[in-house]
């Protein structure tokens, strides 16, 4: 049985808190695109850590944690990060890569500063990662997947030849240093070494265990709004972050993904430049970002303060239609615990017309927020295991949603430890 976990907007819905709770009844963590660009925080019982890179089982001994052919492998960043955790008491956990991932450069991320720096304030805040010239190098078919680090020869003639395209790059369009191949190579020889113990073959690994009938949980980055098909193109991410894509990025037929948990937080947040209908600002912006999530909303790659907004029924809609949910988890609610009223988005008046509709970019520049305000519930709902025991107008507010976006609730996060979460039975689950 294969599920996966993805967003159903900007990113940092909770996606990490949901996946490592589901990870206790996997038996296989995949991530299946998307680099160490952006994060997930966890909160768990050696503590609270965010992760860029490695798949949120790893806090589990008996869970394999799988980097699919579709993620942006950083190699120096995950070897970091796996030492990070063992520093920290987890142990040491069953990590494969597939020899199909390819390799971050360094000179990728140098890209991504330089074009940053030569964009200035038209940039598309990235988070120089180099997320974005990995992607355009491995469509480009100059990438260089982790098998071609174990053949030398082929290797040698390889960094010789792309470096001759970088390198013009360097010296005439950003007046930067030039790179040495036999520098990038010892770099290289350096990443082989490391990457060694974890390589294999991802694809057969996972087929033997689908017919096993092993429990496979596809792990998803940002969300839907970001997918550079589906989302606010271009200011997007360069991988698909849909849970179709999973079966692309890990190796696995479509037809075995039969659950689709799409993250949707309570209220929205989004980081980067782009559109963002039910933004808000000032003081109450302030607030709502200084209660949320787990200690505010800030970045977890960069520290950024993220922008704030209320929820958001049209692109959760779509965000969550384009996903192919089967369950909602609608996370971070006990935060709005504060609030004597709460405005919703439902929907987008763009030029004199309202609609429910997620926009193309370019009408979506134009939209402006038609909000609902509901009551809020005054309390703290932390603690609470049941639905019913839920305050009535928290209950109202999530039926209300579930109604908008019109697919089932089945799933509710109140609070970002593993425990803090309410199953729900949803009139709209078939
Ligand atoms: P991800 O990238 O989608 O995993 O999102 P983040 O890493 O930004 O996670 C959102 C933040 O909210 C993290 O700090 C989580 O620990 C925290 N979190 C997750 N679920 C809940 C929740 O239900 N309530 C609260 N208060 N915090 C949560």
């Amino acid at each position: 049985m294969v599920k996966a976990v993805v967003g159903a907007n900007w990113g940092d819905e909770g996606k990490g808190k949901i996946t490592d709770m589901l990870a206790r009844e996997a038996d296989i963590i995949i991530r299946f695109q998307g680099g160490a660009n952006a994060g997930h925080t966890i909160v768990n019982n050696y503590g609270k850590f965010a992760l860029h890179t490695l798949p949120s089982g790893v806090f589990y001994s008996h869970t394999t944690n799988i980097i699919g052919n579709g993620v942006a492998l950083n190699i120096p960043v995950f070897i970091d990060e796996i030492k990070s955790i063992t520093d920290r008491n987890v142990p040491m956990p069953k990590i494969m890569v597939s020899d199909r991932a390819q390799i971050v450069m360094p000179y990728h991320v140098l890209f991504d500063q330089y074009e940053e720096e030569r964009l200035g304030g038209k940039s598309f805040g990235s988070t120089k990662s180099g997320i974005a010239p990995f992607y355009s190098d491995k469509y480009a078919k100059i990438g260089f997947q982790v098998s071609e680090l174990f053949d030398e020869a082929a290797l040698e003639e390889k960094v010789v030849r792309v470096l001759e395209q970088k390198n013009i790059i360097l010296e005439h369009l950003y007046h930067k240093p030039v790179i040495v191949p036999e520098e990038l190579l010892e770099t290289l020889r350096a990443y082989r070494e490391k990457i060694a113990p974890y390589v294999c073959d991802v694809s057969s690994y996972l087929d033997e265990a689908v017919k096993a009938g092993k429990n496979i949980l596809l792990e998803g980055q940002l969300g839907t709004l970001k997918d550079p098909d589906h989302g606010i193109y271009p200011m997007v991410t360069s991988s698909s972050t849909l849970a179709a894509y999973g079966a692309i990025g890990a190796g696995l037929p479509p037809y075995e993904i039969r659950q689709i948990y799409t993250v949707c937080k309570a209220y929205s947040s989004a980081v980067g430049a782009g559109a963002f209908v039910s933004e808000i600002f000032g003081d109450e912006a302030d607030e709502l970002r200084r209660r949320g999530g787990d200690g505010g909303e800030y970045g977890a790659t960069t520290g950024r303060p993220r922008r704030m907004g209320w929820f958001d029924c049209v692109a959760s809609k779509y965000g969550c239609r384009l996903q192919g949910t089967t369950d909602v988890c609608f996370t971070v609610l006990d935060v709005l615990g504060y609030l004597d009223e709460i405005p919703v988005c439902t929907g987008y008046e763009i030029d004199g017309e309202v609609t429910t509709q997620f926009p193309v970019t370019v009408r979506l520049a134009k939209a402006k927020p038609v909000l609902e305000t509901l009551p809020g519930w005054k309390c703290d709902i932390r603690g609470i295991r049941n639905y019913e025991e839920l305050p009535e107008n928290c209950r109202k507010y999530i039926e209300f949603v579930e109604s908008q976006i019109g697919y089932p609730i089945t799933l509710i996060s109140n609070g970002p430890a593993r425990d803090d979460i309410i199953y729900r039975k949803s009139p709209l689950k078939k």
